[in-house]
């Protein structure tokens, strides 16, 4: 029997996804010194999601919830005990795609000093295109060309063991553009940053996706690094249990609550004082505070 044709619009949607879970469980298997299974922990739980090019999805969820065990799984440090991930069509648990896989995917970490490796900013940032065998020209002009657009240029010479934390995170952020992704990978890069990093790296992602293209998942407790995603998909036990645009996700503050988050704060200072419509920013929350005025 043919498909009905939004059946088939749907599948010609998932299939041009730049990342794809179908039906994903991951289990962390324990095992004592004789081998012996141990505990069995259920990270993933038959995950199925889309992520399409050009997309910025924030990924939220309480401690333990499946978070960064999902992040792994993107660039192929994680394969799926069961069901399927797929990268821009290749599938991470074909061993001889693991390489383009990581070039498409590249992910920033939580701790910015693990991520240094060199003595100078600009041989840091070559280390993976030179990992990839990127001809000498070519490396020169990548990387001049990633350190511009993270503001690290005039620095280049400079050592990054210097650096406050949210320009080493930058660093970090120029490697994987030297290396050309479509998908950049971000799990908690604010956690040990101080607010002025913070939004140094939120601002960077921003940019990098609304200039160039880039596809950006971004995973945070904080929910301020939220509003102006595309998408928030919220995890708990290794499943999706809310998704949908911020506005949406935020709306349902005491689901949100249940699920051991909060709101961000001009969201919850206008529920509180009773504002009408689901306020998202400053901007919006004077707006709406100036309407309840008049
Ligand atoms: P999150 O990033 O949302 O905090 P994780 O993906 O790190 O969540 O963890 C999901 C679940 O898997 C948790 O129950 C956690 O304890 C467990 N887990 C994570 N890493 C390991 C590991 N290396 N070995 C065993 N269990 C793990
Ligand atoms: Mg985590």
């Amino acid at each position: 029997m043919l498909p009905c044709i939004g059946q088939e619009e749907a599948r010609i949607e998932r299939d041009k996804a730049l990342v794809r879970f179908e039906n994903v469980t991951f289990e962390y298997i324990r095992r004592d010194e004789e081998g012996n299974v141990d505990s069995i922990t259920t990270a993933l739980d038959d995950l199925s999601l889309h992520i399409k090019k050009g997309e910025f999805v924030a990924i939220l969820g309480s401690n333990g919830s499946g978070k960064s065990t999902f992040a792994r799984h993107i660039n192929a440090l994680l394969k799926p005990t069961e069901g399927k991930v797929l990268i821009a069509g290749m599938d991470t648990g074909d061993d001889d795609k693991v390489l383009d896989i990581r070039q498409h995917a590249g992910m920033v970490f939580q701790n910015p000093d693990n991520q240094i490796i060199a003595e100078t900013i600009e041989e840091d940032v070559a280390f993976g295109p030179e990992n990839m065998g990127v001809p000498t020209a070519e490396m020169r002009q990548r990387v001049d060309d990633a350190l511009k657009r993270v503001g690290l240029y005039k620095k280049r010479l400079a050592s990054p063991n210097r650096l406050s934390g949210g320009q080493k995170q930058k660093v970090a952020i120029a490697g994987i553009l030297a290396m050309k992704p479509e998908c950049i990978i971000f799990d908690e890069p604010t956690a040990m940053l101080d607010p002025s990093g913070r939004r140094m790296i939120v601002e960077t992602a921003q940019k990098l996706n609304k200039k160039d293209g880039i596809t950006i998942i971004l995973i945070t407790h904080n929910m301020e690094e939220t509003v102006g995603a595309d998408r928030i998909i919220v995890l708990e036990k290794g499943q999706i249990v809310m998704e949908g645009t911020p506005r949406q996700v935020f709306s349902k503050g005491d689901r949100l609550k249940e699920l051991g988050m909060e709101l961000p704060v001009v969201t919850e200072l206008a529920q509180r004082i009773g504002l009408s419509g689901c306020v998202l920013t400053r901007e919006e929350f004077v707006d709406a505070y100036k309407k309840a005025l008049r």
